[in-house]
Order: C-alpha cells, then sequence, then structure tokens
C-alpha cells in the first residue's frame, strides 16, 4: 500500500536533507511485487525432497532393507541425500533472490538458513555413521577397520570427509557461544568454506553415490539441482549487483552528523530515478574508501526514495561503522539490493503504528515520509534511552506537522525518574494508541526490546501477521 510513486509524495526539504536535496522530487519506480507465497515456495521444496525420495525407491532404495546391514545402508544414503538436499537449500536461502527476499525477508531466511544448517551437519555425520556401519555389518568388519577400506578404496570419500569436517567448523563457529567471541568478518569467511564442501561433496556423489551410479535421471535431477542453485548465487549475489553499480555509479555526497556517534550518509548517483526502491529497504554497502573496502554492511536508507540521492543513517557501532563517520564527499560506493520487506506492501489495515528503538528509527523514519494515509492514521512511538540519542526530532516533527502523523519521544531509562513505568508495556502501548489491536505494527529496534513487543503486541489481540519486524542484528 505504498504510494505508487514515491517521489510524488512530498517535494518539501526536511531538516539535514536541505543540502543535497534536488531542486525537484522525481518520481521513482517500485520494485516488482512477486504473486510467490511462503507457502507456495515451502510447497515447492517438500514437493522436491519427495522426488528425491522417489527416486531412491525407485532405483531400488526399499530392496536394501531386508538385510541387517542393507538397512542401515539403506538410513545411510536417505540421510545423505537430505542432507545434500538441505545443503544446497542453505545456499539458495542465502541467494539474495527477491522473491524468497519478498515472502519472507531476510531475517526469517537467516534464521532458517541458520537451523537447516545444524541439520545438514547432523545429516552428514549420519550418513558417514550409517554408511559404514551397513558395510561393517554386512561384511562381519569392524567400524574402524571398514571406515579405513572405505577411506581408502573409494574415489573422493576422502575428499568428501575433509569437506564434511569444513561443515563442522562453519556449524561450530555458528553457535551462539562462539558466535560471541568470533568476529562478523572471520566468522563470515569461514562460513565460505561450505562452498567447498558441497563441491567435494557434489564429486562424492557424482563418482560413488548410489543415485547418480544407477539412475540417469537421478543424475540429471540432481545435477540440475546443483547447477540451478550455483546459477541463482551468480545471478543475484554477483550479476545482479555488477549491473545496478555500472548503472548508478555511486558516490558519497555528503557526511552529516546527527548525534552522538551517528550520521547521516548521502549518495548520488547516475539515473536514480530508475532504480527501483522502496521506503523501509535496505542495501548491503560497500565503501571504497581503503583497504576494508570489501567489508559490506546492511544500512536502511533513512528518507522516501526521491529520485536524486539515497540518505542512510548509520550508528558507530564497530571498526566500520566508526569509519563510515568520517567518510570523504565523492568516495566511490558499491550497492547491493535493495531488500527488506519491512515496507508498505505488508500493510493490511488502515492504521499503523511504527515502534522504533535507538537505531532502528532509519528505516520507520523513511516510512513516516511515505506510507500513505489520512491525519492521525499513522503513529510513531519512538524510544530512546537519552535525549542526545533521538536524532531526527526536527524532520520528524515537519512530518508530524504536515502529515499528521502522532509522534510520541519515549526518552529515559526504564524505572528512572524520567520513565518510571515502561512505556511500551501493555498499559503504556494502550495509553498511547488505544486501538492499537486495529493497527499494523511495524517495529524495529533491539532484539530483545522487539520480542518483548511481540509477546505484549500478541496479548494485545495484534496476530503476528500484522506485526512487521526488520531485526539489525542476526
Ligand atoms: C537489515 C539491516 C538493516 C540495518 N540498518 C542499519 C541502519 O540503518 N543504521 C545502522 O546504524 N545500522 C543498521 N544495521 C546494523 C549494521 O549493519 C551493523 O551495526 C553494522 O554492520 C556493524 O558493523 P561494524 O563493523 O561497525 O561492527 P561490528 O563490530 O563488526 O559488528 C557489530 C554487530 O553488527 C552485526 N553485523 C556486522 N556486520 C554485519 C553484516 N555484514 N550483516 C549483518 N550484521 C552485521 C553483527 O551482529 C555484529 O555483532 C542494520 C542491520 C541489518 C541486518
Amino acid at each position: 500500500m505504498d504510494a505508487r510513486k514515491h517521489g510524488s509524495m512530498s517535494s518539501t526539504v526536511l531538516g539535514s536533507q536541505a543540502a543535497v536535496a534536488p531542486a525537484a522530487r522525481r518520481s521513482v519506480p517500485l520494485p516488482r511485487v512477486w504473486s510467490i507465497t511462503g507457502r507456495d515456495i515451502v510447497a515447492i521444496l517438500v514437493t522436491n525432497g519427495v522426488f528425491i525420495g522417489a527416486m531412491w525407491v525407485r532405483h531400488g532404495g526399499l530392496e536394501q532393507v531386508a538385510t541387517p546391514g542393507g538397512a542401515w545402508i539403506a538410513i545411510g544414503q536417505v540421510t545423505g541425500l537430505l542432507g545434500t538436499y538441505l545443503a544446497l537449500l542453505q545456499l539458495v536461502l542465502m541467494s539474495r533472490m527477491p522473491w524468497l527476499d519478498q515472502a519472507f525477508g531476510m531475517d526469517r531466511l537467516a534464521a532458517a538458513h541458520r537451523w537447516i544448517g545444524f541439520a545438514t551437519v547432523w545429516l552428514i555425520a549420519a550418513h558417514g555413521f550409517f554408511i559404514v556401519s551397513g558395510y561393517a555389518t554386512s561384511e562381519g568388519a569392524s567400524l574402524v577397520g571398514e571406515t579405513w577400506t572405505i577411506l581408502t578404496t573409494f574415489d573422493f570419500v576422502a575428499l568428501a570427509t575433509f569437506g564434511f569436517g569444513l561443515f563442522v567448523v562453519v556449524g561450530v563457529t555458528s553457535m551462539r557461544a562462539a558466535r560471541r567471541v568470533v568476529n562478523y568478518e572471520t566468522w563470515f569467511a569461514l562460513h565460505l568454506l561450505a562452498y567447498l564442501a558441497i563441491a567435494f561433496g557434489f564429486l562424492h556423489q557424482l563418482l560413488v553415490g548410489a543415485d547418480f551410479l544407477h539412475d540417469p535421471l537421478a543424475r540429471i535431477y540432481w545435477t540440475s539441482l546443483y547447477a540451478l542453485t550455483f546459477g541463482l548465487l551468480l545471478a543475484y549475489r554477483v550479476i545482479g549487483p555488477i549491473r545496478l553499480n555500472l548503472r548508478h555509479r555511486f558516490r558519497v555526497a555528503r557526511v552529516v552528523a546527527e548525534g552522538e556517534g551517528v550520521v547521516s550518509i548521502y549518495i548520488t548517483g547516475r539515473d536514480l530515478d530508475r532504480l527501483p526502491l522502496r521506503s523501509g529497504q535496505y542495501f548491503v554497502w560497500r565503501f571504497l574508501d581503503g583497504p576494508r573496502w570489501w567489508s559490506g554492511h546492511p544500512f536502511s536508507i533513512s528518507s522516501a526514495p526521491n529520485g536524486a540521492w539515497i540518505r542512510t543513517t548509520v550508528k558507530a557501532l564497530g571498526d566500520d561503522t566508526r569509519r563510515y563517520q568520517r567518510l570523504a564527499v565523492g568516495t566511490r560506493v558499491l550497492l547491493e539490493g535493495p531488500y527488506g520487506v519491512l515496507t508498505g506492501i505488508r500493510r493490511t489495515r488502515r492504521r499503523v503504528t511504527l515502534i522504533a528503538g535507538g537505531i532502528g528509527v532509519t528505516p520507520l523514519r523513511a516510512l513516516v515520509e511515505a506510507l500513505p494515509g489520512r491525519p492521525g492514521d499513522v503513529t510513531l512511538l519512538y524510544r530512546a534511552r537519552q535525549p542526545k540519542h533521538v536524532i531526527f526530532r526536527n524532520e520528524l516533527d515537519v512530518l508530524a506537522e504536515r502529515r499528521g502523523i502522532k509522534v510520541h519521544y519515549l526518552v529515559g531509562r526504564r524505572g528512572s525518574v524520567d520513565l518510571p513505568d515502561d512505556p511500551l508495556d501493555a498499559f503504556g502501548l494502550t495509553g498511547l494508541v488505544p486501538d492499537i489491536a486495529d493497527h499494523d505494527v511495524y517495529l524495529c529496534g533491539p532484539n530483545e526490546m522487539m520480542d518483548r513487543l511481540t509477546e505484549t503486541l500478541g496479548n494485545l489481540g495484534v496476530p503476528g501477521s500484522r506485526i512487521h519486524v526488520e531485526r539489525f542484528a542476526y
């Protein structure tokens, strides 16, 4: 329910935007809305899984279960096939395909990717264990002896075992305890090992896998699955971003301090009025300002698209975000995206409440400007610990006045003299927005605040389908 063209929403120059404001705002196309739903996608994935199982039965998988050794081998084959399927699915979930993003949102995709990743490691471990046990039982050999025989006799088994080791490294470094000590970049670099592991797995499957050896249909099917997966990654993670950046050639136009450790970065480029973009979305940004240019970070756009410049607002939380506070005008920028579904397409009700915590105000600031509505339809609750942490105050006040948006600044530490009661508990929320049960609610802030709010909103009668969330950390 975004207005069809953002650019026509307002021609007003707001607050700090004045510095690089266009003479007149231009229309911006909106990204395509895909008709495929999350349910359709799950159905496609399940059908694929069933088909893989059916192919295994077709080439005699079930006939093996007549003997104890054969039964172990059958379990080993099924866990191997499922583990491989999930490993490919892992990559597809992170391919940044627009219809996956639209159906689920990147944070839910990342959560699914995480759990499917752990399942993949266990299934592949089970595959190795059951296959070795099956052959050991059939041949009356010891587990250790059989492991050695299989490792040294069959092509690519040793390499696939090494690949499994890489999967374990990826899995262990993704556990919560490890994530707390391993920095994001190291964790991400280790994650790339999964591609190598999958390549080794493919060679193993090609040369010794029961599916490949005995069933031409399965061979074609599996090869197509691998090709499709890598094709999607190539299209959306490599070719798409290259085309976007060659076309628009983004550069930093201005860096404006918004508050303590927070800057707005304005970028310009060619044909920005042809870049489909929606308020509430984000890009992955790479600033070509030195040796760490390769490190990309997601940042939301913090004002409605206007066809002349794009703005994001960044809080200094780590090494890179501290560096971005001092970016030079003219610095080249590589963008990937836009991504994200904290946008008007999720809206189902006329009335909307936006709840921001800290720097989570950035996408909501853009939505405040862009969401269509009559005066009183849109309410912003903006939570900050201290007055100095409130950014965009002038802009929000101008928008509140001009568009009839209700803005409540909820500033102070919970339990302090300024804020003795929690303004975002059930009592506080219904005091601020009495009919909130009938609203769409957009949330962006610290995870802990959003988890608490999701529960409170549920208790107040707002169904999950009307709570729209963007997580800045996952
Ligand atoms: C969808 C989304 C939109 C965001 N929008 C904004 C915004 O508009 N303004 C803003 O200030 N911040 C935003 N963030 C958060 C911002 O991306 C991180 O603060 C930033 O990446 C930290 O980088 P750093 O190297 O300075 O800090 P680090 O110390 O390296 O990281 C601090 C934390 O940020 C997270 N992080 C770091 N790099 C990435 C990455 N590439 N992808 C995902 N998470 C990462 C990790 O959880 C890490 O623990 C957003 C995050 C997401 C996921």
